[in-house]
C-alpha cells in the first residue's frame, strides 16, 4: 500500500523526459529526492518531445479560443510561475512578457471580430484583447504592415523553448536526476513502471510520456508544422498572431534574428517533414503582414505532435503512489509551472527554493 503522500526521501520514477518530465524532475531532484526519468529517446538533444518544437507562446487569452477557465487560470499561474524558475536553471533561458498581438486584414473581420469577441466574453475583466489604433501598433512594431485591425493582449509572454529544454535537463542532471535514454515505458502502475529490461520501482511514480502514453490514457497526436527564419534587420519585439478566416498564423521573434513561423494543426499523427501547402500557407500569411520577411531565410523546419485527450484539455489524475499529467495539447508551455505545482502540492511535497 503506498502512502498518499510523499516524504522528503521518496524515491521517484518517471516515464517521459518531455517538458513536463524534466520540469518534473528537475523541481523533484532540488527538492532532494532520488529521481530516476525513462524516454525512448537516444539522449537529452535528440528533439522528439513537442516541448522543443513549440514556439512558446505563453497566451492565456488567445488561447481562449480552443481552452477553458482552467488553462486560463493554469496560464496566469504559469507567467507568475517562469520568472523564478527560469532564475533557478542552470543556463539562460529567454522569456519574454511584452504582450501579443492579433492582426486582422480587411476583408476579413468577419472572422476577426467573432475570435475577438469569444476571447472578450470568455476572458476576465482586464484581460479582454484591447483595440490599437494603427499608429500604436506602428510604435509597438514599425516592420507590421498591411492589417487594418490590431489588437493587443498586454499580458501574455514568451519563452525560448529550445533553451528552456536543454537548461531543463541539465538543472535536473547537476540535481542528481539520472537519466536513463533509450528506454520506453510500456506501462506505469501505482510504485512502478515497466520498461523493456523490466519492473522498475519506486515510492512514487510521474506517467508524463505525452504521446506515448497509450494505451493506458486515450491520447491522441495532433501534427503541427513550424518554419524557422533567419532575418536580419528584421524587427519584431512580441509574438502576432494573424486571424485568417481559413488558417491560423503566427509569427513569433527569437534571439539572433530568429524568426519562427507557425503552425499547423492537422489531426494526423504524421511526423513526415513539412508539407509545401504549410509552407505556402503559413509563408504568405507572414509575410502579408510583415513584408521585411521577403528576404529572410528558411533555415529550418519542424514538424512534431502535440499531446491531445478526446476534450483537448489537460488531465491530471493521482492515486497513491502514482501521477499522470497529460493532454497539454497546444497549451504545454504556458500551463506546465502551474499544473506540476498542483500535482506536487496535492502529494505535500516541500516547495523547492529558486
Ligand atoms: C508546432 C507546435 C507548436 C507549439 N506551440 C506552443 C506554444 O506556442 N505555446 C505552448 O504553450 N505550447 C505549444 N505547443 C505545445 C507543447 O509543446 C506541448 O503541449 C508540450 O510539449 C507537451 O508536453 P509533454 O511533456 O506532455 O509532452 P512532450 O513534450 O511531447 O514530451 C513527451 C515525452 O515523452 C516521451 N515518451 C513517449 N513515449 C514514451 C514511452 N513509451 N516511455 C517513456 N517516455 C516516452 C517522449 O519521447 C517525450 O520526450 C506546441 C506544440 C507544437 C507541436
Amino acid at each position: 500500500m503506498h502512502s498518499p503522500h510523499l516524504s522528503p526521501s521518496s524515491r521517484i520514477a518517471i516515464a517521459g523526459a518531455g517538458l513536463l518530465g524534466r520540469l518534473v524532475a528537475w523541481q523533484l531532484a532540488r527538492a532532494g529526492h532520488p529521481v530516476d526519468v525513462f524516454d525512448p529517446l537516444p539522449d537529452p538533444t535528440a528533439r522528439g518531445a513537442a516541448g522543443w518544437t513549440a514556439a512558446g507562446m505563453l497566451s492565456p487569452v488567445a488561447e481562449l479560443e480552443c481552452a477553458d477557465a482552467d488553462v486560463f487560470a493554469l496560464g496566469l499561474r504559469s507567467l507568475d510561475l517562469w520568472p523564478d524558475l527560469v532564475a533557478g536553471l542552470p543556463a539562460g533561458v529567454d522569456l519574454h512578457r511584452r504582450g501579443s498581438l492579433l492582426l486582422a486584414h480587411r476583408g476579413d473581420e468577419g472572422s476577426a471580430q467573432r475570435v475577438v469577441g469569444l476571447l472578450a466574453d470568455k476572458a476576465p475583466p482586464g484581460h479582454a484583447p484591447q483595440s490599437l489604433p494603427l499608429n500604436e501598433l506602428a510604435s509597438l512594431e514599425p516592420d507590421v504592415r498591411g492589417p487594418a485591425h490590431a489588437w493587443l493582449l498586454p499580458h501574455e509572454g514568451q519563452i525560448d523553448t529550445v533553451q528552456a529544454m536543454a537548461a531543463l535537463a541539465e538543472g535536473a542532471r547537476s540535481a542528481g536526476a539520472r537519466f536513463h535514454w533509450g528506454q520506453a515505458v510500456t506501462r506505469t502502475e501505482a510504485g512502478a513502471l515497466h520498461t523493456g529490461e523490466g519492473r522498475f520501482t519506486a515510492d512514487w511514480v510521474f506517467d508524463l510520456r505525452g504521446t506515448g502514453a497509450r494505451p493506458q490514457l486515450p491520447v491522441r497526436g495532433v501534427r503541427g508544422e513550424i518554419l524557422h527564419l533567419h532575418a536580419p534587420g528584421v524587427r519584431l519585439s512580441r509574438p502576432v498572431r494573424l486571424l485568417h478566416p481559413r488558417h491560423r498564423v503566427y509569427i513569433v521573434p527569437r534571439r539572433d534574428d530568429r524568426i519562427l513561423v507557425g503552425a499547423s494543426e492537422i489531426e494526423s499523427e504524421d511526423r513526415s517533414p513539412i508539407s509545401l501547402r504549410t509552407t505556402v500557407e503559413l509563408l504568405a500569411a507572414a509575410h502579408s503582414v510583415l513584408p521585411a520577411l521577403a528576404e529572410a531565410r528558411v533555415v529550418h523546419t519542424e514538424t512534431n505532435l502535440r499531446p491531445a485527450l478526446p476534450d483537448n484539455l489537460p488531465r491530471l489524475e493521482s492515486e497513491p503512489g502514482l501521477t499522470r499529467i497529460n493532454g497539454l495539447f497546444r497549451h504545454g508551455w504556458l500551463i506546465a509551472p502551474a499544473l506540476a505545482e498542483r500535482a506536487l502540492v496535492t502529494l505535500q511535497i516541500p516547495e523547492t527554493s529558486a
